[in-house]
């Protein structure tokens, strides 16, 4: 595998941001920023499993390709379309689902309003007739094997993630061709003409600056003592740039509900998992044994720590639901989607969380989210830019510092908690076996979740005062991305994918 960084001028994409690039592999400077800030909501999107990079950018680029090609005027002439998939969505697209989840978009279909049995009747009409109802109103021929072309040894300098989405007329000529980089997160830069980067779509956030600005978590901290609010409460404020505060609230309501109606769905669903591997779905046998447990009388000496067992259920249930194509919150990436309402569902049962005018669970969700906007800000979240450490490191970081938020702790200390939530995340590699989401990303978000709900005790128990600081841990993240193979950064070309032998 090439390495994708150059230094021919060419824009990179990091963060979200179009960025000119200042030394081979360098992600730390932004020059020309497309957007200034993000919102609590880039962070958790509702969408579909099992991978927000591979999967639910690839449909949302799909589904913005449709108005590309009807900007042509040509639209009812196309007879062909053409999908090339480079890089790590060439050599892990099959497994993530990117190919089926761009015959979705292809069919108008978008990640956060689909519903679960859409998918499979689509996918299946489809592939029956052997055509494709493109934007849902012009139908053409559609033979997967010949659409897509996977290339995974071409890895585009800007991002590992790329993709080209052509379409033809009867003659064999092109009517529109659009590429686009599928950043992570879900998030999606489309590659215009002249290496033009713009999101899509165009983020709100350029229309209204924040009223307390950071992309730092000294920033954070420094913003919460000026004005002596909280970090949820400076994050709400900020967020009313872009709606109301009622309807940010909400919307943070809707996606805990979601969280919720994912472990309940996963740990009623028993079967086994699709993509070849045979992986067990676990949780509901495994909630059913908990119950039972819990039930027993008890004898000898309490076992303190059998919340934790709940903790791994509520992840694997999450995790399960991904790995089979369903609805998941993606927090920030499809593949970590479990360890946030794992420490929520966790929160909701064990804890004593501190309410105040906002319900624990708001306050949660934006405190988490103020992480992973620092954490995307200064460093990646995408497992094929910076391995899983970019992943669940950084799910396991907000997961921290929203737990320490909702039971009392003070900005320093959430800082804290992020910062060790990702300090013991960092250098882990990405190396799902057959390109799946199911090993080691299932287990490893139930660690993560463990691991996150510690990191906010530890900190807790301090002054939030700490050696490294949260936004060194992530710059060390940052660089161990830069450094670390690209056999480990979502390609399954090293680490597990290849120790595993298919028999
Ligand atoms: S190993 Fe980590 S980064 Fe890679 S697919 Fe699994 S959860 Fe995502």
């Amino acid at each position: 595998m090439t390495s994708h960084a150059t230094t021919d001028g060419t824009p990179s994409i990091t963060n979200g941001r179009a960025t000119e690039p200042t030394e081979v592999g360098s992600h730390a400077t932004a020059t020309a920023p497309v957007f200034e800030s993000l919102s609590v909501l880039d962070l958790f999107k509702i969408g579909i499993g099992p991978s927000s990079s591979h999967t639910v950018g690839p449909m949302r680029a799909a589904l913005d390709f449709i108005g590309q090609a009807d900007a042509s005027g040509r639209f009812d002439e196309i007879v062909r379309l053409r999908v090339d998939l480079l890089g790590s969505l060439g050599a892990t697209g099959s497994g993530h689902g990117t190919d089926t989840a761009i015959m979705l978009g292809l069919s108008g279909l978008a990640p956060d309003t689909v519903e679960t049995p859409q998918i499979t009747a689509t996918l299946e009409q489809i592939r029956a007739a052997g055509e494709l109802s493109l934007g849902g109103r012009l139908t053409v021929p559609f033979d997967e094997a010949k659409v897509f072309v996977f290339r995974p040894l071409t890895v585009r300098r800007e991002h590992p993630n790329a993709l080209r989405i052509t379409a033809y007329d009867a003659s064999d000529d092109t009517i529109a061709s659009a590429g686009y980089y599928s950043i992570g997160g879900g998030f999606v830069m489309r590659h215009d003409e002249g290496d033009v980067l713009s999101p899509v779509p165009a983020p709100a956030e350029q229309l209204h600056p924040v009223a307390h600005p950071f992309t730092h978590g000294d920033e954070l901290v420094a913003r919460c003592r000026e004005t002596g609010m909280s970090v949820a409460e400076l994050m709400l404020e900020n967020e009313t740039a872009w709606r109301p505060r009622e309807q940010t609230i909400a919307q943070l309501e809707r996606i805990w509900e979601v969280m919720q109606e994912c472990v309940a769905h996963g740990i009623e669903t028993p079967g086994v998992l699709p993509g070849g591997l045979d992986v067990k779905r676990r949780s509901k046998e495994w909630h059913a044994k908990l119950l039972d447990r819990d039930a027993a009388p008890k004898q000898g000496r309490p076992d303190l720590l059998e919340g934790m067992e709940w903790v791994n259920l509520y992840a694997l249930a999450v995790n399960e639901e991904n790995a089979a194509g369903a609805r998941v919150v993606t927090a920030p990436t499809n593949g970590a989607a479990g360890i946030i309402p794992a420490v929520m569902h966790y929160a909701d049962r064990f804890a004593n969380c501190v309410d105040d005018e906002l319900s624990w669970q708001v306050r949660f969700l934006l405190v988490a989210g103020a992480i992973g906007i620092i954490i995307k800000s200064n460093a990646s979240i995408s497992g094929a830019e910076v391995g899983c450490q970019g992943e669940v490191g950084s799910a396991c970081a907000m997961a921290a510092g929203g737990f320490a938020a909702v039971l009392g702790a003070t900005p320093e200390q959430i800082e804290n908690a992020a910062e060790i939530g990702i300090e013991h995340n960092l250098g882990l590699t990405c190396d799902p076996i057959k390109g799946l989401v199911q090993i080691p990303c299932i287990e490893r978000n139930a660690m993560a979740s463990v691991k996150a709900i510690n990191a906010a005790r530890m900190a807790k128990q301090g002054d939030g005062t700490h050696y490294v600081s949260l936004d060194t841990a992530v710059e060390t993240m940052r660089r161990t991305g830069a450094d670390m193979s690209d056999k480990y950064k979502e390609t399954a070309l090293g680490g597990l994918a290849v120790a595993y032998i298919e028999c």
